[in-house]
């Protein structure tokens, strides 16, 4: 076996699947789909994606709670995703006028499918209201336009109001998002009860989405939503739903100590110019060393949850007010409650693959390993993806070799086109033509912020749909 994880020192040691060491131990193979696609691929297994959507769904039945996933759309372009929720009958979340037309196209209908885009242009939302698909309303303009196209058309709209500016421990949650909950009802007397200002619009849900992965916030802010929506019921609107947006953790590495030790390392590295380098350039992360003193904090996502997919969503469930928890309440309420995961239903969904292309040092001495791709194709809003690649090499390696620390640079003509950050250490400098696998990255890193600068073509995705992988063949994989 040519493989090998990197980093033997520092390491962190990222969670897999069987299906990828297959696919690792498999190496012609690989080889064979870069031959074939071109560098670099995306790997996607739809079974693992499955199996996400059956756990979520297994909790909600151990609950008795009336529980709808929709897939936000928007962590993976892959469209066979969207064929494999529809037949596991779950719904989409779309967020631009291509994903709901897509959805719709690929036979996502009325209540399988929301609308939940930052952005609503008439044409998204014509779409919806052809397709009967709910939409979730975030401001006062929209209601207007949504409003004015739904009575040109004749019809009642289906919706949902997004809220925000939850307060949790007396502070409030800031949001450019929804309307404040502070004047919510101020809004919906004014325009629904006092006046009939909307009249093709009915109002079927609620509908929050938090930045960062606080359960209790989602808690707190579920609770105060449950009261808007008895105000609601009480003044006779039919309210169905809550629907808590996504932002459910997922957990990418294997030893939460490993991720520590790293951020000592780094810490240190800030503060103690005299250490070896751990990240290109001893780029900080978000540490900084301000006047000797260390401030600032690791801005990457936090890689290690020891609460994550199904958990995170128990806590929300088992949360305690008033002798009553959220599990009990939603249920005495008959309220349905809807999740839009995205990147936790992309857990060890994806790996990139990439191959490479030079081998060299820079003018500070540093070994660089060319990769033919670029760093838009591994990127998220995190600064790094602090996951230990793989390195597929064709030939043995040299016995005892020194290991040698590199980094992956990319295609784009800029200095800061560095994969990782973090330093890689390999047993041996690869060949040309060796390959590089970064693991579960389905989930954002493949395609949100995929780019075509210098009319780079984009990433092949290749489809899998099974676990039976120690022996495939080119044509198990399908071009998406
Ligand atoms: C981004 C987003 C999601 C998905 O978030 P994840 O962190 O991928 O689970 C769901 N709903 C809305 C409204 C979003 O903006």
């Amino acid at each position: 076996m040519n493989v090998y994880k990197a980093n033997k020192t520092l390491p962190l040691e990222p969670v897999t699947s069987q299906w990828m060491h297959d696919l690792f131990a498999q190496s012609d193979l690989m080889h064979q789909l870069l031959d074939k696609y071109d560098s670099p691929i995306n790997i996607l297994n739809i079974t693992s994606f499955k199996t996400n959507i059956k756990a979520y769904k297994n909790l909600f039945k151990n609950y008795h709670i009336d529980g709808q996933i929709y897939f936000a759309r928007k962590a993976n372009k892959t469209a066979t995703l969207i064929n494999s929720a529809l037949q596991e009958n779950i719904g989409i979340d779309t967020a631009s006028y291509n994903e709901l037309n897509q959805a719709i196209e690929r036979g996502g209908k009325g209540k399988s499918l929301v609308l939940t885009s930052a952005i609503k242009t008439p044409n998204q939302l014509k779409l919806a209201l052809a397709h009967e698909v709910p939409v979730i309303l975030d401001n006062q303009d929209e209601f207007n336009l949504y409003n004015k196209i739904a009575s040109s058309a004749g019809k009642t709209a289906h919706i949902g109001v997004r809220i925000s500016g939850f307060r949790v421990n007396g502070q409030k949650l800031y949001s450019r998002f929804g309307i404040d909950i502070d004047s919510i009802k101020d809004f919906i007397n004014d325009n629904f009860i006092n006046n009939e200002k909307f009249p093709n619009l009915r109002i079927y849900g609620l509908h929050f989405h938090l930045n960062g992965y606080s359960t209790i916030e989602r808690s707190q802010a579920l609770l105060q939503t449950i009261e808007i929506a008895k105000y609601l019921r009480a003044n006779s609107f039919p309210i169905k739903f809550i629907d808590i947006g996504g932002g459910i953790t997922m957990n990418y590495l294997k030893d939460e100590t490993q991720l520590e030790a790293f951020k000592t390392e780094l810490q240190s590295q800030v503060m103690h110019i005299e250490k070896e380098e751990l990240t290109f350039r001893r780029n900080g992360l978000g540490y900084k060393n301000i006047d000797g003193k260390l401030s600032g904090t690791l801005e990457t996502y936090p890689y290690f949850n020891k609460i994550h997919t199904e958990t995170f969503i128990k806590k929300i469930l088992d949360f305690q007010n008033n002798g009553e928890t959220i599990a009990q309440s939603l249920n005495k309420n008959n309220l349905q409650l809807r999740i839009e995961p995205g990147r936790s239903l992309l857990q060890q969904v994806g790996i990139t693959v990439a191959r490479v292309n030079y081998r060299k040092k820079d003018s500070e001495g540093r070994n660089l390993i060319g990769l033919e791709m670029n760093m838009s194709q591994l990127k998220s809003a995190s600064t790094d993806f602090l996951l230990d690649p793989y390195i597929i090499y064709r030939n043995p390696i040299k016995n005892n070799t020194e290991w040698k620390k590199v980094y992956f640079t990319g295609a784009y003509c800029l200095e800061q086109d560095i994969i990782l950050k973090k330093v890689s250490e390999i047993p041996q400098i690869p060949e040309i033509g060796d390959i590089v696998v970064f693991v579960n990255t389905a989930g954002y890193l493949m395609h949100f912020y995929e780019r075509q600068a210098h009319l780079f073509n984009l990433s092949n995705n290749l489809t899998l749909d099974t676990m039976e992988t120690e022996c495939l063949e080119i044509s198990d994989f399908k071009l998406d």
